[in-house]
């Protein structure tokens, strides 16, 4: 990883041993201990990965090298991190962890004392202090100390369970993957009330039962428990706990938007999400008196936005929801647990998500070469406003994204990791989605 950036959308991510290696941990957890000033405390917790271990003891050992006192909360859901990070009153958390990647992977995610994600400029710096090897190590007799805690996990359990009022005995299957949220979540949702189902409960590394991505291809034996055992609910965590997403009591998996839409009009008020998110987020919260703002993609940017807007709740379309009211960072047992409380409320899944409508919408890729993608980003605003003469709203936030006077909207966003240039779009009809389509591609392909 010597000569591409360090952290990428969410912490450092990447292959055991070509690229994430314990010499990385090691240096982080030196890079962390000089940004932290040598001194202070540091929480570290780990998901279900084989080289979970290896990994914080490295960390650890560059923490108390310059001066950190560790507290390792060994294997935890993300969340948790998050929540000891700011419970424990400590100046910093570190999760290792490669979320839902494939098992080769590993990763570090950097927590701050409010619960909240590093930010990029937080971790830029931490990252100069890597690239310079610019590490303050301290004296032998001031070393850091090393300390295991487990009441915390009590703690988080009882909190969670409190937030909640879920009526006893709706059944829950639940698809932790074999991943961080395998021993905590299950026990949370029975303390909460609810009869639950396991599956994939097991922590393991290799995840044997699926993949740790919590979509539609890799949740086959969920939905069918679901039906099988006449289930209110399924719920399927990626492989760290942050995120989740539902099957319906007929076991069929919803739509991440319509599911967006279900809880955040439970919070009314101000919501914040991201710019590839759908206008039925803004019609519903409409209804309720509350807004919508949108900001870039990415969780670290959507809690940037809870905080500066003091909004009620923070989601992305892809699963990853902030409740302020309990912590800063993502928590996908939480997530489950409202929509478990709403249903138990409000009755089935199914018939809720109905009430939501859904619009057409259109996904294109067009292929563009890294300086082409710059140019047309560049150019893009006039060439747009010169061809629709209904803009209602231009958002340069993250790409380009355009509300029409109908609420029709289009995303236009370069890739981060790929040479394409992405068109997102939504209309309630189909012929206008056609038209908004076309019309951007043209402008697209002309320019390239
Ligand atoms: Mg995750």
């Amino acid at each position: 990883m010597d000569n591409e950036k360090l952290f990428g959308t969410s912490g450092i991510r990447g292959e055991i041993n070509t690229e994430i290696t314990t010499e990385l941990a090691l240096k982080i957890g030196k890079a962390l201990g000089t940004y932290l000033k040598n001194k202070g405390k540091v929480v570290v917790g780990y998901d279900t990965r084989t080289t979970n271990q290896m990994l914080d003891q490295a960390i650890s050992a560059g923490l108390m090298e310059s001066g950190i006192d560790v507290l390792k909360i060994g294997m935890v859901p993300t969340p948790l991190v998050g929540y000891a990070t700011e419970k424990l009153n400590v100046n910093a958390g570190i999760m290792i962890t490669a979320s839902h990647n494939p098992s080769k992977d590993n990763g570090i995610k950097l927590w701050n004392s409010n619960g909240m994600a590093y930010t990029s400029s937080q971790e830029e710096e931490i990252e100069e202090i890597y690239n310079k090897s610019s590490f303050k190590i301290v004296p032998w007799d001031n070393v850091g100390s090393l300390k295991k805690i487990n009441e915390i996990k009590k703690d988080y359990i009882q909190e969670l369970v409190d937030l909640v009022n879920i009526n006893p005995g709706l059944k829950v299957v639940i698809d932790t993957a074999s991943g961080a949220g395998s021993e905590l979540s299950p026990i949370i949702f029975r303390k909460a009330g609810c009869k639950v189902i396991t599956l994939n409960s097991q922590p393991d590394g290799f995840f044997p039962g699926r993949d740790p991505e919590p979509n539609k291809a890799n949740l086959d034996s969920l939905m069918k428990t679901v039906k099988s055992t006449g289930a209110d609910l399924g719920i399927a965590h990626d492989g760290d706990a942050d995120r989740m997403i539902t099957v319906d009591e007929n076991g069929v998996v919803s739509p991440f938007d319509s599911l967006l839409v279900l809880i955040a009009e439970s919070f009314g008020g101000t919501v914040v999400t991201t710019v590839d998110a759908g206008m039925t987020l803004d019609e519903a919260l409409e209804k309720v008196g509350g807004t919508v703002l949108r900001t870039k993609v990415g969780d670290v940017n959507v809690a940037e936005l809870i905080l500066k807007e003091n909004a009620s709740f923070g989601g992305e379309p892809s699963g990853t929801w902030l409740h302020p009211d309990f912590s800063m960072c993502p928590d996908g047992i939480l997530s489950g647990l409202r929509i478990a409380e709403i249903v138990s409320n409000k009755g089935k899944l199914s018939k809720l998500l109905e009430n939501i409508p859904r619009y057409p919408n259109i996904r294109e890729k067009i292929p563009c070469s890294k300086e082409d993608k710059i140019k047309i980003m560049k150019n893009i605003e006039p060439l747009l406003k010169n061809k629709f003469n209904d803009i209602k709203d231009v958002n340069n936030t993250d790409g380009i994204r355009l509300t029409f006077n109908d609420n029709s909207w289009v995303l236009i966003r370069p890739s981060g990791t790929e040479n394409y240039i992405r068109i997102t779009l939504e209309s309630k009809e189909k012929i206008k989605a056609n038209k908004i389509c076309a019309t951007c591609k043209d402008i697209i392909i002309n320019n390239i």
